[in-house]
């Protein structure tokens, strides 16, 4: 009896452990795809629940690969030149949402290493804000 409860906390650790590092696959693949300039919406995949993406207006789960909306996202007036020939302000929002999405993220999440990922792409996205400044400046 006992050597069977043993067999099943094996089998448990192993679907755990299993779990988890689909689940850190698929982190990986998202901030990959954050860092591709890729958007994470808040929206959730139908079939693996993981969350949507949005790039080039198109929207899709990084995991099933699967488009979910074919839908164009109209956004034309945000990224219009502007008079100095220098407009950053699409790029701008589009960083910043980027930010607002991982920070809500972080609130959910317990995984530390997935964590320090977020955490590094919102240093990184942070960065990129800063040196758009910089460039609007000059
Ligand atoms: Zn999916």
């Amino acid at each position: 009896m006992v050597e069977f409860d043993r067999e099943v906390e094996k089998e448990k650790l192993r679907v755990q452990f299993e779990k988890e590092s689909k689940s850190r696959e698929s982190a990986k693949i998202m901030s990959t795809l954050l860092l591709k300039g890729a958007t994470m919406t808040m929206k959730h995949c139908r079939k693996c629940g993981n969350p949507v993406f949005r790039q080039d207006e198109r929207e899709f789960c990084p995991i099933c690969k699967e488009e979910t909306n074919t839908e164009k996202i109209v956004q034309k007036d945000v990224i219009s030149g502007g008079e100095n020939g220098l407009n950053l302000e699409g790029p701008r929002i589009a960083i910043e949402n980027k930010i607002a999405n991982l920070t809500q993220q972080i609130e959910k999440e317990e995984d530390i290493e997935k964590i320090a990922e977020y955490l590094n792409v919102i240093k990184k996205a942070a960065e990129t804000l800063n040196a758009m400044d910089e460039l609007i400046k000059k």
